[in-house]
């Protein structure tokens, strides 16, 4: 491992202000095997895992949580578990209680791909090595998206977490090394690979995730479900977040997001508008999926996710249109 500095960051802006030749310590358990493994090289660690790491404050504006709260404290907060009990079962569903005892808020947002390509630094790859190539294209690419990919990268996004906060409709508010912040919808964190694929989100070098937080009324029926391999210690094959009302027997303010399909969270746009202010029903939620998934392009050994989408979207909303699920309080 190439050597670096350590510096522990009093306060945010004591941070970004040592940040912006560094890297951001959450938990370090994805960061720290990028470095062994040298596919991350920073010269500085800016150690953020003590910033806000208790911080779960209820508001008018909904729940604030620190960046540096552990995903474990957040899946097992009263508040969370009442009011966003998909965000509880997806961030349980990750990794494993060690894993996620040290995983922080931001660092599950910004963990990197599990392209097993990415991580083989004698295989071609335009992420960790921009216009090398991509050895998925024609490889083992079971793992790999589905929608919204591009010739240069076909990866997918791995976190639990962050599907269920775009589901949500969650805001994650940075600060930025200049001093100013910004909130940005966490549905829009995350980017598309278009032709730079080593840019996974829109931050700036140097921008801190000092908060999240999520609406103060989210959906009652809410449900997140992930495929995968094993039921431990595996990531998505395809998981889905959804949270919906039922008015005078009609869906409303529904949202979709699936995981494990793209470069980021994928909000089901195209499934929520033919549901939305629909009676509940096997035709709509088949339509639904039939509109979400039409534009899905398989890759060869992943063809079989774009079924699998659409069942996971028609049996999601069957039951939580059944009250088989879950009701946020
Ligand atoms: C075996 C294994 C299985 C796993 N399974 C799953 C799974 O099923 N589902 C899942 O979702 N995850 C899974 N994970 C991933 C795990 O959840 C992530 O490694 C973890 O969430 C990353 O958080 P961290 O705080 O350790 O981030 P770190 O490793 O510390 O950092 C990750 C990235 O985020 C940046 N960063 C950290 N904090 C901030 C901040 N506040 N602002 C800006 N940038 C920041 C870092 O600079 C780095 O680039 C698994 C990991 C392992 C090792
Ligand atoms: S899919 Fe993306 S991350 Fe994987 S090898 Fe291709 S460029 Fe790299």
């Amino acid at each position: 491992m190439k050597p670096f500095d350590y510096v522990r960051a009093g306060s945010a802006q004591d941070a970004v202000r040592a940040g912006a030749e560094g890297r951001f310590l959450g938990g370090g358990t994805n960061l720290v095997d990028l470095m062994k493994l040298e596919i991350e090289k920073p010269d500085r660690l800016v150690d953020v895992s003590r910033l806000a790491s208790d911080e779960i404050e209820d508001g008018v504006e909904g729940l604030r949580v620190g960046a540096g709260v552990s995903n474990s404290a957040l899946a097992g907060h009263p508040l969370v578990r009442e009011r966003y009990p998909l965000l509880s079962t997806a961030l349980l569903s990750g990794a494993t209680q060690q894993l996620r005892n040290k995983a922080t808020v931001g660092g599950n947002f910004l963990q990197r791909t599990r392209c097993q390509y990415f991580y083989d630094v004698f295989r071609a790859c335009n992420k960790r090595v921009p216009g090398s190539g991509c050895d998925a294209l024609d490889g083992i690419n079971r793992f790999h998206a589905i929608l919204g990919a591009s010739e240069r990268c076909i990866a997918v996004h791995p976190s639990d977490m962050a599907v269920a906060m775009a589901a949500l409709d969650a805001t994650v508010e940075t600060l930025k090394p200049d001093g100013s912040t910004r909130s940005i919808p966490a549905r829009s964190l995350h980017r598309l690979p278009g032709d730079t694929p080593q840019f996974d989100h829109v931050l700036e070098t140097g921008e801190l995730i000092t908060h999240v937080v999520l609406p103060a009324s989210p959906p009652k029926r809410q449900f997140y479900r992930k495929v995968r391999d094993r039921s431990s210690y595996a990531f998505a094959v395809v998981s889905i977040a959804v949270a919906f009302d039922l008015e005078g027997g009609r869906i409303a303010n529904v949202s979709i997001a699936l995981g494990g399909v793209a470069h980021k969270p994928w909000r089901a746009d195209r499934a929520e508008s033919v549901l939305e202010g629909g009676s509940p029903s096997a035709e709509l939620f088949a339509m639904a999926a039939e509109a979400e998934l039409a534009r899905a392009v398989g890759q060869g050994h992943n063809d079989f996710k774009i079924d699998l989408s659409k069942r996971l979207i028609v049996a999601a909303l069957r039951d939580l249109s059944e009250g088989k699920r879950e009701i946020a309080a």
